[in-house]
């Protein structure tokens, strides 16, 4: 029988990262999750604002990740 204990998901950190080189700027992401992606105004591509978010969030930024129309989001272990 496999246990899950929700204070072990807390101390197996996670991250996001984002190619630049890919992200059209399309702002799905930024809509999704504002406290995670922005908008570079220089360069009219999407950061990270926040790599390392709250596991509360885990889910809406592997949806984002899910809906960047060009893959350009990655949710990673740390
Ligand atoms: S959803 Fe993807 S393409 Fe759109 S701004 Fe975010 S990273 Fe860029």
């Amino acid at each position: 029988m496999t246990v899950t204990d929700p204070r072990m998901e807390t101390q197996v950190g996670w991250k996001v990262t984002l190619d630049q080189d890919v992200c059209q700027g399309y702002a799905c992401c930024v809509m999704a999750v504002p406290s995670v992606f922005d908008l570079d105004d220089g360069t009219g591509k999407a950061i990270v604002i926040n790599p390392e978010p709250d596991a509360s969030l885990r889910s809406a930024v592997e949806g984002a990740a899910r809906g960047c129309p060009v893959h350009a989001i990655k949710v990673e272990a740390r």
